[in-house]
């Protein structure tokens, strides 16, 4: 069956007045952005409090849901048969066709949903749905009405130029369109948690950059790809990331130099916050994220994370912090950042973990522990800034 629409479901809640038109317009937007890596000719118009893609050539149905099933924002996605009207008998005819071609299962149970926005229309809804439902009957003797939950329920919409005919309902991403949130700061690494943390908060509306520190040659060019993989797999969902690349080798030598080696996790990850914090703020981000998750490694204790979160001021969301790993990983696999998180390249963190990390870091202590950076740490994290690459991920 050929769909020559598509038909966008969003959610209302919430965005009633003002909103409304900010809504509907980015995610107008982004379904444009999304459409325009596919093979084909599309339009993509607001019409009624609803939003359609028109398709204008040839097209493949796998790869248009495909970029749909990624757009923040919708709810459901309805293929749609659009016919001309030749008459009733004809819409008949195409009905039957339409259950033929789209359900080679049939369905059980189907109620007819019949509306009309063009009132000349010869019959009114309630007898096209009474004389179609009455024809789906005699066409197929095992398909039954059922009103209240029909397995299938099928739409007919009579609109000025043609006709509509849909049934199928596939579930977008849900959430809001990116943008409409304000923006956040990503601290992402190569691994598994903070690409889902991010994907988790671009899905309430927030556009995303995001830092990533490297420590060469203790962490590779290959582990660095791995981030920008990462970033662009994350940015089907968010849009365009620019990922800020720190170079934060001379940081975390000086500070295994001069601290305390089981503090050196939590020194150097107070460090990071500092930083992408300062990025965030150039950047005109509001929050940052992370991928942190309670208890999960030493660094990610209460004691821990309220340690790193001390040096900032900027409020940080940690929306994978209740998750159990295999959680967080399920996500990973559905979203599509599973496979590229598992490849094997070092991190900067390992490199230089301690055997016996603390993990009921003392602020008082830490904070006296940062006093012997005193001398060049200001320097190293204002170069630290001033040689940060920027690599625009999409
Ligand atoms: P992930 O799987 O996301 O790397 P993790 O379990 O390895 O997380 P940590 O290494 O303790 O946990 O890092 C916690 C969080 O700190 C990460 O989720 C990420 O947000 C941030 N982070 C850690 N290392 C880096 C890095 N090299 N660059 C940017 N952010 C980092
Ligand atoms: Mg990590």
């Amino acid at each position: 069956m050929t769909f020559q629409a598509f038909l966008i479901k969003y959610a209302e809640i919430g965005i009633k007045g003002k909103n409304r038109y900010i809504f509907e317009d980015a995610l107008v937007k982004h379904i444009r952005r999304a459409l325009k890596r596919v093979e084909g000719s599309f339009s993509v118009s607001k019409a009624m409090g609803r939003i359609y893609v028109n398709v204008e050539s040839d097209y493949d149905y796998d790869e248009v849901m495909e970029a749909l099933q990624c757009i923040f924002g919708i709810v459901w996605i309805c293929p749609v048969v659009q016919i001309p009207d030749h008459g009733f008998e004809d819409l008949s005819k195409q009905v039957v066709e339409y259950i033929e071609q789209v359900y080679p299962e049939r369905p059980k149970t189907f109620k007819v949903d019949s509306r009309r926005s063009r009132k000349n229309y010869p019959l009114n809804s309630q007898e096209m749905n009474r004389e179609l439902g009455g024809i789906i009957l005699d066409a197929f003797s095992d398909m039954k009405v059922d009103v209240h939950k029909p397995e299938m329920m099928l739409h007919i919409e009579v609109r000025e130029k043609f006709i509509n005919i849909y049934s199928k309902e596939i579930p977008g991403p849900g959430g809001m369109p990116i943008g409409t949130n304000g923006k956040a700061m990503l601290l992402l690494s190569g691994g598994i948690d903070s690409p889902v943390a991010g994907y988790m908060i671009a899905k309430r509306g927030v556009f995303l950059d995001a830092t990533y520190f490297h420590a060469p040659p203790y962490t590779s060019e290959r582990a660095k790809q791995k981030v920008v993989d990462l970033a662009k797999e994350v940015a089907k969902y968010s849009g365009p990331i620019r990922l800020h690349i720190v170079n934060f080798t001379d940081i975390q030598l000086y500070i295994y130099d001069k601290c305390p080696h089981e503090e050196l996790t939590i020194i150097m990850r107070r460090y990071m916050m500092r930083i992408a914090e300062e990025l965030a703020k150039r950047s005109g981000a509001m929050g940052l994220v992370t991928g942190e998750s309670i208890g999960q490694v030493a660094s990610q204790t209460m004691q821990s994370l309220a340690a790193t979160n001390e040096v900032c001021t900027m409020p940080v969301f940690r929306p994978v912090i209740g998750f159990d790993k295999q959680e967080i990983v399920e996500l990973a696999v559905k979203i599509g950042t599973y496979e590229t998180s598992i490849q094997p390249f070092e991190d900067c963190c390992t490199i230089f973990v301690a055997k016996h990390p603390v993990t009921k870091p003392n602020i008082n202590v830490i904070r006296s522990s940062e006093k012997k950076l005193e001398e060049r740490i200001d320097a190293m994290v204002q170069e630290a800034l001033d040689t940060t690459e920027v690599i625009l991920c999409e």
